[in-house]
């Protein structure tokens, strides 16, 4: 248990603060925006910069705390905080200094996507990263980072030129393809597991506007929208990412869209787009040229914080006829509006001809990503939203293959976060013996330390 002594002795270790129960920012900083998540840690350390990061890891060992790192506290699952023990807080570390020369910025981890993207935006640069302006950076990165512009750019991860990281031993290592390599592959993909990333440096492209937006038809006609979807994601160019939702309009009910962002011209973009927006009877077409920052912010008014969420996610093995059954008879039977369920990501391009090997993150092979995304508003849904969205989870399984993306999943257990990781989970399992024997960073989509399979063989 900490003391009042112990802990007024740490605040003033700290550059940044520290707070406690019954203070004025605790509340609000402990608050996630699922607000399934209602946990206490004992203390947070807001974190001004690596030095605080590198004091909170001593203090915690030294006192034995369970400890969990926010980076935008986006992770469905709550993995930002803990109940007891310490939160270490990095969201207000927002420094960011982007070389316009070079096309790189160095980014801290306590950035939004929506900060980041300003900051390199006014250069007319940006990197890949998600597609709701309030998730941080460093969480969708060191998990993936799927978005607009990884069918020709990669994954948030794949840019990643450099990061500092520190480790359960309160050291930090910079990680690079030149640096400690084997960090630096780990860190890519298993999500907060290896150590607390303080600093990240990313590759930036020449992004200005994009030709962004959504066609949504009325949900009857999911089924033929499906294998639209499926038909055009094969024939489309890097520079087009798509995705296809059964989701509710205030003014039109339950409605499938398809949603996709093309950079490019707007002659090509036409061109491109024009079987999507010609395509059976829709109830409305948003699909026009914007700046950058606005395509990724388009669906932030969709997932306000305050909202519950589960959500239950996996890549499709195949997007076959009777997948897309399964799908369009689930479509429009949400028993939320708010929930985006069932809904299907389009993975392809320059994500995809990265090896499963070349990072922690394994899932580079499979195009369609299934995600049931189920959002409402009071405690009195939640039973019922639970139960629909397990029912629809249990029918699609016979399609969906055995692990998944770590950023997706709601806590699931040990078994789901051994899978996530697929044919690389061997090799993190021996870079988290050496690097966090003691499963010090346990509060993420955890990687038991244990014995590897070699050494088993080896006995
Ligand atoms: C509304 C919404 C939209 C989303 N859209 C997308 C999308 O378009 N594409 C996509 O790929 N994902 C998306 N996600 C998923 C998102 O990538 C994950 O939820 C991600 O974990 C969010 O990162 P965070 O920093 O906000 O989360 P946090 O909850 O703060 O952290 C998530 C995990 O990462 C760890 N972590 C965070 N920062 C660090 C750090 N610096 N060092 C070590 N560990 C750290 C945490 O401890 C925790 O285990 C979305 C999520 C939400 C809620």
């Amino acid at each position: 248990m900490l003391n009042a002594s112990s802990i007024e002795n740490f605040r003033n270790r700290l550059r940044g603060s520290l707070l406690i129960p019954g203070d004025a920012a605790y509340d609000a900083i402990r608050m996630v925006p699922n607000a399934m998540i209602d946990r206490r840690p004992a203390v947070i350390a807001r974190c001004a910069g690596a030095a605080d990061v590198i004091a909170c890891v001593r203090f915690a060992r030294e006192q034995d705390l369970l400890v969990s790192v926010r980076g935008g506290g986006h992770s469905v699952a709550g993995k930002s905080v803990c109940e007891g023990g310490m939160m270490i807080d990095l969201s207000a570390m927002k420094g960011a200094r982007v070389d316009p020369v070079a096309h790189t910025v160095r980014a801290e981890p306590g950035l939004t996507l929506g900060e980041l993207d300003r900051e390199t935006q006014a250069f007319g640069l940006a990197t890949t990263l998600g597609t709701v302006s309030k998730t941080g950076i460093s969480g969708l990165t060191l998990g993936a980072g799927w978005g607009h512009l990884h069918g020709s750019y990669g994954l948030a991860l794949d840019n990643v030129i450099s990061l500092d990281v520190v480790t359960a031993d309160g050291r930090l290592h910079t990680a690079s393809a030149n640096q400690n390599q084997d960090l630096f592959w780990g860190v890519r993909g298993s999500s907060g597991n290896l150590g607390i990333v303080t600093s990240l440096e990313y590759r930036l492209y020449e992004v200005q506007t994009v030709f962004g937006g959504a066609v949504f038809f009325p949900v009857a006609q999911a089924k033929d929208v499906l294998h639209f979807f499926r038909d055009f994601a094969q024939t489309i160019p890097d520079e087009l990412v798509i995705q296809a939702t059964a989701m509710t309009l205030p003014d039109a009910g339950p409605v499938f869209a398809v949603a996709g962002c093309y950079h490019g011209s707007s002659a090509d973009a036409e061109k491109v787009l024009k079987p999507l927006r010609s395509f059976g009877t829709s109830v409305a077409d948003i699909f026009d040229r914007i700046p950058y920052l606005q395509m990724q912010s388009l669906f932030d008014p969709f997932f306000p914080p305050g909202r519950r969420t589960y959500v239950k996610s996996n890549f499709l093995r195949e997007l076959n006829d009777s997948a897309i059954a399964t799908i369009a008879s689930l479509a429009g039977t949400s028993p939320s509006a708010y929930s985006f369920a069932p809904f299907v990501e389009h993975w392809h391009g320059a994500a995809t001809r990265v090896s499963p090997t070349d990072t922690a993150f394994p899932h580079r092979q499979h195009p369609f990503n299934f995600m049931l995304w189920s959002n409402w508003a009071t405690p009195a849904e939640t039973e019922n939203n639970l139960q629909w969205t397990r029912d629809c989870w249990n029918a699609m399984k016979p399609y969906l293959i055995d692990s998944s993306y770590v950023n997706y999943v709601s806590d699931e257990g040990e078994s789901v976060s051994r899978a996530a990781y697929g044919p690389n989970y061997e090799r993190l399992l021996a870079l988290k013996n050496r690097y966090d024997p003691t499963n010090f960073f346990r509060m993420n989509h955890n990687i038991q330390p244990g014995r590897t399979a070699e050494a088993a063989r080896n006995d």
